[in-house]
């Protein structure tokens, strides 16, 4: 059976898939991975958690903190002593990023904790930290969790994995029509080398490396739109 967008509502679908699934959706950086789990969470009526974000507001908070970055464990006590939060958000902020009480969903974006982010993400401690805190999150199922590690160790046991991918140019010209949408100046030869970047760290790190779940389903949305790619997961989930 086909899903077309039409039926992919709230309500609509979660009707016929059972409530308490968890789907982990993994994937290389500026893959389309928050915006296709955010609408399949909406379709289904899931929650959707952002597990980058966490990434991204531990950077923030050492960077506001102005912790040498090279200082492990200084930021492992910062990172367990603070309170990440998310709060659901809609179509145009899909998520509400909170550290200790302060909205920092945008300041999380910035080019500089792009930067930062993928050599702090790294570090075992804060990584322990924060796959506690997904784990969490994801325990009663009915969730849609984005990242790099949940397939592979977040959620082994997740009821569907996908990894989500498309080739690295591909990637980067999406991301410079989101920038030049946003009216953000942007150039195609920057975004394409930050993003090659990023995924190297992420695929050579020592810890929860980026990688394909072995049981995950690989989309590869080169030639897709997020219709097609929130329609497959869907299928893929009833
Ligand atoms: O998904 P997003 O691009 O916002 O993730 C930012 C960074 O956070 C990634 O480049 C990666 O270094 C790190 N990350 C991670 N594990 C996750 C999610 C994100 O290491 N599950």
């Amino acid at each position: 059976m086909v899903i077309s967008e039409n039926q992919i509502r709230k309500g609509e679908t979660s009707a016929r898939v059972q409530k308490t699934l968890q789907i982990a959706i993994d994937g290389p950086a500026g893959a389309g991975k928050s915006t296709v789990a955010k609408r399949v969470a909406d379709a289904l009526g899931y929650l959707y958690i952002d597990t980058g974000a966490m990434y991204r507001a531990a950077t923030w908070l050492i960077i506001q903190k102005n912790i040498d970055l090279s200082d492990h464990s200084a930021i492992a006590r910062a990172v367990a002593e603070s309170k990440i939060e998310l709060r659901p958000g809609d179509a145009e902020e899909k998520i509400h990023v909170f550290v200790n009480g302060v909205e920092v969903t945008k300041q999380i974006r910035s080019q500089n904790i792009t930067k930062l982010v993928s050599p702090l993400a790294a570090i075992g401690a804060i990584r322990e930290h924060l796959v506690n805190q997904q784990r969490q999150l994801a325990m009663t199922g009915g969730v849609v969790l984005d990242g790099r590690d949940i397939g592979t160790v977040v959620l082994p046991d997740a009821n569907v994995k996908i990894f989500l991918t498309a080739s690295p140019s591909v990637r980067a010209q999406r991301r410079l029509i989101e920038l030049k949408s946003l009216g953000e100046s942007a150039d195609y030869e920057t975004l394409l080398k930050d993003i090659v970047e990023r995924d190297q760290r992420d695929t050579n790190r020592e810890i929860a490396p980026l990688r394909m779940a072995d049981d995950a389903v690989l989309i590869l949305s080169d030639n897709m739109s997020v219709d097609d790619v929130v329609a497959h997961i869907i299928k893929l989930c009833a």
